[in-house]
């Protein structure tokens, strides 16, 4: 193995995962009333630092940073640009839109020392239109869609159930900026467009439903949820046609499209876009030049809670006792487990190295569990808990003189001893986590 692709690789032995060790009898003590969250702490994949805020350590990161990458290719294919706003916000801005008052107890202020009151921003509407009316875009630049990814404060009476309702989360948030409302109406479906590019990606069922505009205000807007037990939302869904609303807004006992039956169930939202009109661009004077006259820019608003929609996946996808992620979210697509030390198949343990490097040149991302101290089963046990989609296994049959290796596909439950043609062909052929531009762009 070359000496750069062996300083390149991951290696649990240096991993800062703090897992915590099933007890003897088995017996799981202290269940949460989420899996995900509970099995996110006990596998080190976060941990609490304040009440609803959390570190996320480097395998909750590394998912965290797979997810940003998705979103930024939808993002640039849609003509985004990337921006980054400070995270304080001048409150004399929240005052003029009236945001200062409604959001109230929920907005974390800060003081500077000239006693200027500043918002540790949720959101960023007041920002970007105070930057666009102060940069005032040609009509060129025209439908001008910014966005970013940063953390936002929120501070919520009770926040439960680690990264679904922390106070400190990480979103994406896109504001759209148009001359007119029938482009303004075009940008919003290529956001939606864009935003049903990255929920197919990921792989995991959502459902996109009329939503409630709330303190956002504004003329149109729709809700992405996973559905969820755990959720704090309902979706009513028609079953008879496509309607599908949030019960905040629904009235009556039947669809309102075709008067069919409907049915109610807990859902999780994980993005919300709203079409805004010229709410915050009229108080706060974003225009553009047009026909002899400044008229004020039609927005829309995009959010994306990047740290809820991960926590959400892993809820749905994960069994009681392993975390289970979306192939393109995992932290490492492989782990790869070398042969006890000292034991009947250690004489085969270059082949681990030699898939590792075969594996690192086809840019899947390894992870190697060089902890040979452990037996193989101890390690291959925190492989699944932590939900690496596949493992491959230098054992028993690694000796033989046709050597095999044990595949693990985790998520569908799968063994099978292969060759190393096999596997190699297996990673050459199929979906591996890798994530193409063109698997994403809408
Ligand atoms: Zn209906």
């Amino acid at each position: 193995m070359s000496r750069e692709l062996i300083n390149h690789m991951q290696r649990v032995s240096k991993l800062l995962q703090p897992i915590k060790t099933i007890p003897k009898d088995g017996a799981v003590k202290g269940v949460n009333a989420s899996k995900s969250y509970q099995l996110m702490i006990d596998m080190g994949i976060i941990r609490q630092s304040l009440p609803g805020m959390y570190t996320l350590l480097p395998l909750g990161n590394r998912a965290l940073d797979k997810l940003k990458r998705i979103v930024n290719t939808a993002m640039e294919s849609i003509g985004a640009q990337k921006i980054v706003l400070p995270n304080l916000t001048d409150s004399r801005l929240w005052k003029k839109t009236g945001r200062l008052n409604e959001m109230g107890d929920e907005l974390f202020l800060v003081k500077d020392r000239h006693k200027q009151r500043y918002v540790l921003s949720p959101t960023y509407e007041e920002s970007i239109t105070s930057l666009v009316a102060d940069v005032k875009p040609q009509k060129s630049h025209l439908p001008l869609l910014l966005y970013q990814i940063s953390n936002k404060w929120r501070d919520e009476m009770k926040p439960r159930l680690g990264l679904f309702r922390g106070r400190e989360f990480v979103m994406k948030d896109l504001y759209s900026f148009d001359a007119s409302a029938k482009s303004a109406g075009r940008t919003y479906e290529d956001v939606a467009r864009a935003y049903r590019g990255i929920l197919d990606h990921i792989g995991v069922p959502y459902s996109i439903v009329q939503g409630d505009t709330g303190i956002m205000g504004g003329i149109i807007s729709h809700e992405y949820h996973y559905l969820a037990d755990i959720g704090e939302d309902t979706v009513v869904s028609c079953n008879a046609c496509n309607f599908q609303v949030n019960s905040v807004i629904f009235q009556g006992e039947t669809c309102k499209n075709c008067g069919g039956e409907v049915s109610k169930k807990s859902a999780i939202e994980i993005g919300h876009t709203f079409l805004l009109g010229t709410k915050y661009s009229e108080v706060l004077q974003a225009t553009v030049h047009t026909q002899g006259s400044e008229i004020p820019l039609v927005m829309g608003c995009y959010g994306l809670g990047l740290t809820r929609l991960l926590a959400a996946s892993l809820e749905i996808l994960s069994t009681n006792e392993d975390l289970r992620w979306p192939k393109a979210l995992a932290p490492y697509t492989v782990c790869i487990i070398p042969p006890k030390e000292n034991s009947k198949e250690s004489p085969a343990a270059h082949f681990a190295y030699e898939i590792a490097e075969n594996l690192m040149e086809r840019n899947i991302d390894v992870i190697f569990d060089d902890r040979t101290h452990l037996t193989i089963g101890r390690r291959m046990l925190d492989a699944r808990r932590t939900g690496y989609p596949y493992v491959v296994v230098v054992g028993r049959s690694a000796v033989q003189e046709t050597p095999l290796f044990e595949f693990h596909d985790v998520n569908e439950g799968e063994r099978e001893d292969v060759s190393l043609d096999r596997l190699y062909n297996f990673f050459e052929n199929s979906a591996s986590g890798r994530t193409t531009r063109s698997q994403i762009a809408v």
